[in-house]
């Protein structure tokens, strides 16, 4: 009702009035009943000015009481770590007195009460524990293979007046995930560059031998395997830069209508004027109409080329390659299909990481970088595209985007 200075300050005009009326009274009787009576509301007055104990669920029934305000005992900080999704315990001493749902979640119910140190139960976290505060103990512990084998999780803490802490712990299993792709990424790169690297020289120093056979056949083959393996790399290098400009613009949405009709026919009708005679093999359905999305010209070209060569690659020599352009279910959907071996469906749902072959020697063979789905992936996300890769065994491949229309 009142603070606790107000309060006390009228509880104590009120036994001051009550002692004026009872010094004035005519007897004596009166005059007890009037100091009791205002001792007795002084003292209503002084109960109803201290705090109610908090009634947060979370709280641990068994926190020792203190006189002092608590951080971790305001229900403002009890709405607020509970809307936190980081685990958020509150300690005194080394008991638990505070736990957020994510915690609860994380460590299990029985935390409330119970000690720290068997509440998290990692050797780093006990260790860390117990040294948190004195010189040169670290800010942060690092809590490997918790609570899981392959997870890391942190740890800080605050500390709060009257031995009272606040832990907060962090994932960081996907930020350590995240950085072991890249590093792969990085890893496999250079491996596929060191590749075809490796061949160039080989073959440059042979040529260079001057003790070398000089048979001019032989050169003729020598020089053709270099240009090969140099066009590979090429390639590569050229794939590696799209996925990181792609990357790069992946949170930038396109804004400009693209006629997607209009894209495909063109990237059709430049395969067909190569000299890849499977280009030849090529059916375009499309209707006459244009088909308008939101998209960036190049790299709609490039999603329609990468799967329109996979099919040329992948097919059987002499059968058609399907390239359909349709408006359903509200989208606009690209779909190409081929006639050949197909993928077994352990692959599928890998095709679109970056370097991996459902078939190793073939894509090799026949030039592949394993760059090409991964590119498809990113446009077509950058596009709000929906990625749909559908293959039998020994019958063929259907790879389909549907993008949402332009307005
Ligand atoms: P690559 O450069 O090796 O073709 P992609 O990322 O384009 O790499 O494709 C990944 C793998 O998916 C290929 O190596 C191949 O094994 C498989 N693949 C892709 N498209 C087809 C297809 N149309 N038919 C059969 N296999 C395919």
């Amino acid at each position: 009702m009142f603070d606790r200075l107000s309060s006390l300050i009228i509880a104590l005009t009120l036994i001051a009035i009550a002692a004026i009326l009872a010094a004035l009274a005519p007897d004596q009787a009166l005059a007890l009943a009037l100091l009791t009576l205002a001792g007795f509301a002084a003292a209503a007055i002084l109960y109803l000015a201290v705090p109610a104990a908090p009634t947060e669920a979370h709280t641990a029934a068994s926190a020792p009481s203190s006189s002092a305000p608590s951080l971790l005992r305001h229900p403002g900080f009890a709405r607020w770590a509970g809307q936190e999704a980081d685990p958020f315990i509150g300690t005194r001493g080394n008991v638990v007195t505070f736990a957020n749902d994510a915690a609860l979640e994380l460590l299990g119910p029985h935390i409330a009460g119970a000690d720290i140190r068997t509440a998290i139960r990692h050797p780093a976290a006990a260790e860390w524990l117990a040294d948190a505060g004195k010189p040169g103990t670290p800010q942060e512990v690092s809590l490997v293979d918790f609570p899981r084998p392959g997870q890391r999780w942190t740890m800080r803490a605050a500390a709060l007046p009257e031995d009272e802490r606040i832990i907060i712990l962090s994932d960081r299993s996907a930020i350590d995930a995240a950085e072991r792709m890249r590093s792969d990424f990085v890893a496999n790169a250079s491996h596929e560059l060191r590749t075809p690297l490796a061949a160039i020289l080989g073959y440059v120093e042979t040529l260079q031998d001057p003790d070398g056979d000089a048979d001019p056949a032989l050169r003729r083959r020598f020089l053709a395997i270099i240009e090969r393996e140099a066009r590979r790399m090429q390639q590569l290098v050229l794939d590696l830069l799209s996925i990181s400009r792609i990357e790069a613009d992946r949170f930038r949405r396109p804004t400009a209508p693209v006629d997607l009709a209009g894209v495909v026919g063109d990237t059709v009708a430049q395969l067909r004027e190569t000299d890849d005679a499977r280009a030849q093999d090529i059916v375009l359905t499309r209707p006459d109409d244009p088909m308008p999305i939101l998209g960036d010209t190049a790299q709609l070209a490039q999603l329609a080329h990468n799967i329109i060569t996979n099919a040329m690659k992948y097919g059987r020599a002499g059968t058609p390659i399907i390239v359909r352009l349709e408006r359903t279910s509200g989208r606009v959907r690209l779909s190409i299909s081929d006639e050949g071996d197909g993928i077994a469906p352990a692959h599928l749902p890998r095709l679109t990481e970056r370097f991996y072959r459902a078939d190793e020697a073939r894509s090799r063979a026949v030039g592949g970088t394993g760059l090409g789905l991964a590119i498809v992936k990113h446009i077509s996300e950058r596009h709000q595209g929906q990625l749909d890769i559908a293959s039998e065994v020994g019958r063929g491949s259907c790879v389909s985007v549907s993008f949402p229309p332009a307005q």
